[in-house]
């Protein structure tokens, strides 16, 4: 096993999590390794991209072309039998919207590589290919993490570990962390890349039992008239799977005539957990960011927002806790997740109990009617929630 040298912070997984909390790191001044298993970095995609113009403006990343696909203007929310909200923030609010989109849809191949390429130029390494199999402690103050490297294992040693390792996280888990996600609050995932859609600049959402259980459908527009068809469902609330809901949703429902001539491009698929954040985020010398710490909006699904600012907070707060000199035990970590809830976790938490609260009512005719409600309001100008 070959030898490497020491670094403040080893970060695992360089997805939207991981990647910002690499670049603030290294732009306060920590020598930061940033390691991801992938030989490229958002494929295969899982995910339909939408984010928030704010959520771009927050962590300083600039809407470049070379990763936004299309502009978005607002939302279309349908009840289950077809009725719409329309929020278009070109007519809500032309004095802010008129011109400058509300948010994007972007290439999560590109997206990933350009903060990636943006916490390179702050200073970070990055080892692409390179897998983190383990972790042992040294002493109070240093790890060393093993990895398998284009196919060599070698080990780093560093004083901080961040676990950005998406969903199926498996750092937390090498703490003793309680990670372990219910298949109840798991949505299943599936959509088609399609053309021989009309989109208008909005993201179309489909709320109701019949058409995604325990989830909801999309319709979120690309590039060259090409759309994004999707849905997620809760696998403990039907015996069907998502595929089956995605072709009833095609082929039988009040958006069958509008979807009658499309053409399948792409598939693609993935878990998101509509789950609390995790109650403990940190251990001795670790801190969880992004998915790997459930910072994903339980109602929306949507986690881009949320791993970029979460890890913006995790990226200053490592920096802050070595610059002070301090060791990183438990109890000085613990101030990672006090800054996280004041930032956003207070919001991410009252979400979470309005989704059980819609997901526990038996009656489901008021089940549809409180998540079209939710979802309405949540995406209006008047929600006291950013959209995350
Ligand atoms: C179908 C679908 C659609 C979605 N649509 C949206 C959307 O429109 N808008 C939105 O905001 N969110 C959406 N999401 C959610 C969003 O994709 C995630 O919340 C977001 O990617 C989380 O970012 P992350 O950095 O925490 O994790 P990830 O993006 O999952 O990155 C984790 C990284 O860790 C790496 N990794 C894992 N284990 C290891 C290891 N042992 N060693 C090294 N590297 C490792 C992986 O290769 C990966 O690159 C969607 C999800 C799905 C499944």
């Amino acid at each position: 096993m070959s030898r490497s040298s020491d670094y403040d912070l080893v970060v695992i997984g360089s997805g939207p999590a991981g990647a910002t909390t690499a670049r603030y790191a290294a732009e306060n001044g920590l020598r930061v390794l940033l390691v991801d298993k992938k030989q490229e970095l958002g494929a295969p995609i899982q995910c339909s991209g939408a984010v928030s113009a704010h959520a771009l403006s927050d962590v300083e990343v600039m809407p470049e072309s070379e990763f936004v696909l299309t502009p978005i203007y607002g939302f279309i929310v349908y009840d289950e039998a077809g009725n719409p909200v329309y929020l278009d923030y070109r007519e809500l609010k032309p004095d802010v919207y008129a011109d400058a989109p509300l948010g994007y849809v972007v290439d999560r191949r590109r997206f990933d590589r350009a903060l990636l390429s943006m916490a390179e130029d702050s200073g970070v390494e990055s080892w692409l290919k390179t897998e983190a199999l383990g972790v042992d402690r040294i002493s109070p103050d240093l790890l060393e993490v093993r990895l398998r490297r284009l196919g060599q294992e070698v080990s780093v040693r560093t004083r901080i570990l961040a676990g950005a390792d998406g969903v199926q996280s498996q750092v937390g888990k090498w703490f003793g962390l309680a990670t372990h996600i219910k298949l109840s609050e798991l949505a299943s995932c599936l959509q088609y890349v399609v053309d021989g859609v009309e989109t208008e600049g909005l993201l179309e959402i489909m709320t109701g039992h019949a058409i995604a259980p325990g989830g909801y459908a999309w319709i979120f527009p690309k590039q060259n008239k090409h759309a994004e068809v999707g849905l997620g469902v809760i696998r403990t609330m039907t015996d069907d799977d998502a595929h089956a809901y995605l072709e009833k949703l095609i082929k039988d429902s009040f958006l069958s005539d509008r979807l009658k001539d499309l053409r399948v491009l792409e598939i693609q698929g993935g878990g998101v957990p509509l789950a609390a954040p995790l109650k403990q985020q940190y251990s001795d010398n670790m801190l969880l960011v992004g998915d790997a710490a459930r910072h994903v909006n339980p109602i929306t699904g949507g986690g881009i927002h949320t791993a970029l600012r979460c890890g913006a907070i995790a990226g200053r707060f490592i920096a802050d806790v070595i610059r002070g000199g301090n060791t990183p035990d438990e109890q000085c970590m613990s101030a990672y997740q006090q800054r996280w809830s004041e930032e956003l976790g207070e919001s991410m938490w009252r979400l979470y109990r309005r989704k059980r609260e819609i997901f526990r009512q038996r009656d489901i005719d008021r089940r549809n009617q409180m998540l079209f409600e939710t979802l309405s309001h949540y995406f209006s100008p008047e929600s006291e929630y950013r959209k995350i």
